[in-house]
């Protein structure tokens, strides 16, 4: 992202497709596409050295995708730098579909700001502040695996397809575990968190695992190897696939092999018939091709769709919500599926002070949640800065000019989330979609403060009613025209939306 603003451009639209697999290069004086046809089926670590061989600069900056975005598998990703991958909802495949294998992009522009001085000294002064650049940050110290303990704790850590919420082994897939292994610290542009960690074991190295993999490809398949995790994140980067959706398609592979309803011929706690499954659903060959269309593809052809754990077709990440209900909301209404980014309600429950075992007023909660995420996202801030409304207002004023008081920061987050509400509700997507698998319903968990505590749909679908209510769409869940006007939508954008939809 940072590259592409030195490069002059703040977003890059990209249509139709090209003749042959090739690689786009972006500066600011020259945009090519460049024929890579030697590529085909190349891994993204080696796929990124290539193009930077052949951009002829070391300081070009890569987003490749792996064998599985060319085979268009609807959960690979994109890769950057051999380090993060912009891992959910498929975005590989849509490159994949342009037969785009790379963008390369090298900028050298000033950026500008409103008030570079201002800029500069609330730089200062929010880090020194939120303590983001102290040493004793637990996200600096272990990053992300710092939540395996807290999950545990808290039995809401999916273990074995989400069958339970504590894992015996979890010791060996925490902080301190992967802590060992860590070879170095790892930083996005400009960051002074550097939650990353570079982990190297056997001959196997990745800037990981992320807390969402230890549970995808260690805890929810019963594998507890500090080892066979870190071989699975690496593969699953290389290949160009996302952790999260891999694993829970593997996990629900499992549990329907283990109890009889058909046989994959894989069970909980196969390590190297994981590692194995990984490649086939990349490349779309082997024994476990079709696990490439995910848990909503194969519970469509094999059944059990209770153990399909996902939300509209994307795979759960690493919270049970039978811990956090709030987190069952915030699944089900986040614009791209079963995700946790759209709002993080567990801290307020199950690591705060909010009973994570009630809807009451969770709806309101977290569509709140919602509103700052996504001002925040959009405006590019990592999710580990804990910026409320008020500051990140301070930010705009000396970005791009003018008054921000924290409401009109929270309505820019609003509009962004009704905008993608718009595009889910002419896709197709409506109250019907906002559902949690049965699972979660149905069986109640055994360890843990959640323990025999039933989680029932009746008082998940009356806080869904709460939550349409609050955000002013009807009771379908779709935004009303007076709610997106209010949110100063462009008259042809609801124009189009209400051509598709008829409310
Ligand atoms: S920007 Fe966020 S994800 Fe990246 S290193 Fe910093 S804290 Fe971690």
């Amino acid at each position: 992202g940072a590259e592409l603003k030195y490069a002059g451009f703040d977003a890059v639209s990209i249509t139709g497709r090209a003749e042959s697999l090739s690689y786009l290069y972006i500066d600011p004086d020259k945009q090519t596409i460049n024929p890579v046809p030697d590529l085909a089926g190349t891994g993204s670590f080696e796929t990124e050295q290539k193009v930077k061989q052949l951009v002829g600069d070391k300081n070009v900056k890569i987003l490749t995708i792996g064998p599985a975005g060319e085979q268009k598998v609807p959960f690979s990703c994109i890769s950057s730098e051999r380090y993060r991958q912009l891992g959910r909802g498929g975005i590989g495949a849509v490159m994949g579909s342009k037969n785009l294998k790379a963008i390369a992009i090298r900028g050298w522009l000033d950026v500008t700001v409103e008030d570079f001085e201002g800029t500069m000294r609330l730089a200062e002064e929010f880090h020194e502040k939120d303590g983001v650049t102290a040493e004793d940050n637990e996200i600096y110290q272990y990053g992300t695996p710092v939540l395996v303990d807290l999950a545990q704790e808290s039995g809401l850590l999916p273990t074995k397809n989400f069958s339970e919420g504590r894992f015996d082994n979890y010791k060996n897939l925490n902080g301190e575990a992967f802590k060992d292994v860590r070879q170095n610290k790892k930083a996005c542009f400009g960051c002074g968190i550097a939650c990353g960690n570079w982990v190297k074991e056997g001959d196997h190295q990745v800037e990981g695992p992320e807390f969402e993999t230890i549970v995808l490809g260690g805890t929810s398949l019963g594998i507890g190897e500090r080892a066979s995790v870190i071989e699975f994140n690496a593969l699953c980067d290389d290949y160009g696939i996302d952790t999260i959706s891999t694993g829970g398609t593997i996990a629900y592979m499992m549990e329907m092999t283990e109890k009889g309803f058909h046989d994959f011929g894989i069970m909980f706690g196969d390590k190297e018939k994981t590692l194995q499954a990984v490649k086939d659903i990349a490349t779309r060959s082997g024994k476990w091709a079709e696990a490439a269309e995910g848990t909503k593809g194969l519970s469509e052809k094999y059944g059990h769709k209770e153990l399909a754990i996902n939300v509209k077709g994307m795979e759960l990440p690493g919270y049970d919500p039978r811990g956090s209900y709030g987190m069952g909301i915030a699944y089900v209404t986040a614009p791209r599926g079963g995700c946790h980014m759209s709002a993080y309600p567990i801290a307020l429950e199950a690591w705060g002070d909010r009973d994570p075992f009630t809807f009451d007023g969770k709806g309101v909660l977290v569509a709140k949640m919602q509103n700052s995420q996504f001002a925040k996202f959009s405006f590019g801030v990592c999710d580990f800065w804990p910026i409320n409304s008020e500051t990140l207002g301070k930010l705009f004023e000396v970005t791009f000019g003018g008054s921000w008081p924290k409401e009109k920061v929270r309505e820019v987050g609003e509009r962004v989330f009704n905008l993608q509400r718009m595009f889910s509700v002419m896709a197709g997507f409506t109250k019907n979609a906002d559902k949690l698998p049965q699972r979660f319903y149905k069986e109640v968990l055994k360890a843990g403060p959640p323990a025999d505590i039933p989680m029932t749909e009746e008082a998940f679908d009356k806080a869904m009613q709460e939550y349409y209510e609050y955000r002013g769409w009807d009771s379908l869940g779709r935004p009303t025209i007076k709610k997106l006007q209010s949110l100063g939508i462009e008259k042809h954008l609801i124009d189009e939306y209400t051509s598709r939809v008829t409310l």
